[in-house]
């Protein structure tokens, strides 16, 4: 199989991926002002056209209890180019098409992607239930323009619910392999000590790299628990009164990025200095 050229926009539901904040701010701003920098940068995402690729399951690894790693090599219709933060729909049989973000940097050569499985979700269950090592699913993209952006020089804030954490991992590694003392900092939002998942890794990078650090925060903890609690943009709040000298990345839950979004801009980070993807269900599909 090769790039078929199938036209990938008509695939995507009304508000999939487009960082909500991207569209509704933009459209009620001006997108430059005079002396303004130009924050309407899609254009760029023109660099890595849309492609449809066969890809064999490489691995299927638990991350916890309700979130696997899927891992794909890709077979035909690659090189796959893509911006770190940016989203494919994998097509593991012709009626479970669903998004997912890519949680590999651009500079790796499989594909690794964080599945979470919700009560009754059908593609959930499919890729617990059915899915293999050797299989072989159909990945289109890249999609998205919430994707790490270029000429931002101040601290970068990633914000991540739940396996909203895949896409903010592809930005974080790249942002740390272009610039060792990048400032960042990682909020992640779960609910509970089980839905914690990739701390490990998240360790292992703040060690190599004192200019990054992250925080986890329960909604809904279980029992005794020494971390911060609440909800993830509460936590935000608490720390930064002023984040105007930030650029920020959100994906997670709709509610979550949505509650994170206004509480940037009412700390000061400027519209297009907020992108986002809000993981919204696909009706359409299975
Ligand atoms: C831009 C974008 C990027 C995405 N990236 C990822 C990703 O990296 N990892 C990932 O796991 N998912 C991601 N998603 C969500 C994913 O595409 C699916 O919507 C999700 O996995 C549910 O699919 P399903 O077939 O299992 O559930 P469906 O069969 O589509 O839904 C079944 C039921 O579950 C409910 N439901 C669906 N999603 C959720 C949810 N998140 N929370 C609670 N209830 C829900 C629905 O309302 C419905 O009642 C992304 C979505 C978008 C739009």
């Amino acid at each position: 199989m090769h790039n078929s050229g199938r036209a990938l926009a008509d695939a995507a539901p009304a508000g999939a991926g487009n960082g909500i904040f991207e569209q509704p701010l933009k459209a009620a701003m001006p997108l430059k002002g005079p002396g303004e920098r130009d924050c309407d940068d899609r254009a760029r995402s023109a660099a890595h056209p849309a492609r449809v690729m066969l890809c064999r399951v490489d691995s299927l690894t638990d991350l916890s209890h309700d979130t696997r790693e899927l891992r794909l090599a890709i077979e035909d219709g690659g090189r796959f180019g893509f911006f770190a933060g940016q989203y494919a729909q994998i097509e593991f049989a012709p009626e479970f098409a669903r998004y997912y973000s890519m949680a590999s940097t651009p500079a790796e050569e499989q594909l690794l992607f964080h599945l979470r499985r919700t009560p009754a979700g059908k593609a959930g269950s499919h890729v617990a239930q059915q899915l293999r090592p050797g299989d072989k699913v159909r990945v289109s993209g890249p999609l998205g323009y919430s994707y790490l952006r270029d000429g931002h020089t101040g601290p970068v804030l990633l914000i991540a619910g739940g396996s909203g954490l895949a896409p903010m991992l592809s930005i974080l590694r790249t942002l740390l392999a272009r610039d060792a003392n990048a400032r960042v900092v990682l909020y992640l939002g779960v609910r509970s000590e089980r839905d914690v998942y990739h701390e490990h890794v998240l360790a292992g990078l703040a060690q190599e790299h004192a200019n990054f650090s992250y925080a986890i925060v329960l909604s809904e903890p279980d029992g005794a628990s020494v971390r911060r609690r609440g909800l993830v943009h509460q936590a935000v709040a608490d720390d930064l009164a002023d984040a105007s000298a930030y650029t920020a990345y959100l994906a997670g839950p709709p509610a979550m990025v949505e509650a994170a979004g206004r509480l940037l801009l009412g700390r000061g980070v400027a519209g297009c200095d907020i992108h986002g993807d809000a993981f919204r269900h696909q009706p359409s599909g299975g």
